[in-house]
């Protein structure tokens, strides 16, 4: 089972992949966890390139690194641990890219389809956990949260570009994509996550 979690920043994400990992741990699924970009040698060291607030990224250039990150890491760390059975669980994935690359810094989607099907090998999850929320609360929480990085200091507009990227995602594949309102309170969230995931583990 391959779960991914999605949504802008500060939607607390972390919060619910922790409650996420705890249920799985006591129920004796063995599961991974990863996040990318990151995730793998090369992930973590594009990752620190595109966070970098002192960089200037062309939004292609920003998209293409974003896929080489993914390609490896659906090759190295997705791939293997789907074939050794385990739940994986991935903090932010191809839909990420959709909305940030596509609805926020307008690139094509077709080329953007192409490519992720190229880096994935057309690799999708089962599950795509879709935390919404408004994005001015969103920087308002994510800045509480130390040092911005480069994504976070663009302006309120392409953040709300993004979320309006998201919520079409999840509009076009509602049987893969759940709409989770981020704002409820952080355990019935989680317990409505575990509802989902638990019933696809035992089917
Ligand atoms: O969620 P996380 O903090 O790991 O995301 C890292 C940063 O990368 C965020 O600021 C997010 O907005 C950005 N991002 C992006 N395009 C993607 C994936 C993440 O701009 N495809």
């Amino acid at each position: 089972l391959f779960i991914s979690f999605e949504g802008p920043e500060g939607a607390g994400k972390s919060t619910q992949q922790r409650h996420l990992a705890a249920r799985l741990e006591q129920a004796g699924y063995p599961f991974l966890m990863t996040r990318e970009p990151g995730g793998t040698p090369l992930g973590t060291r594009v990752r620190e390139v595109l966070l970098d607030p002192e960089l200037e990224i062309g939004a292609l250039s920003e998209f293409l690194l974003y896929s080489a990150s993914r390609a490896q890491l659906v090759q190295d760390v997705i791939r293997p641990a789907l074939g050794r059975g385990e739940v994986v669980v991935c903090d932010r994935y191809a839909d990420s890219s959709l909305a940030y690359q596509g609805a926020g810094r307008g690139l094509n989607p077709e080329l953007l389809r192409d490519v992720t099907w190229e880096a994935t090998g057309g690799l999708q999850p089962h599950l795509t956990l879709l935390l919404d929320l408004d994005p001015a609360l969103g920087l308002q929480r994510a800045a509480q949260t130390g040092q911005p990085d480069r994504l976070e200091r663009a302006d309120l507009s392409f953040h709300q570009r993004v979320r309006q990227g998201f919520l079409a995602l999840a509009a076009q594949a509602p049987e893969r994509v759940l709409l989770l309102d981020a704002t409820r309170p952080e355990t019935e969230l989680a317990d409505e996550i575990w509802s989902v995931v638990g019933g696809l583990l035992r089917v």
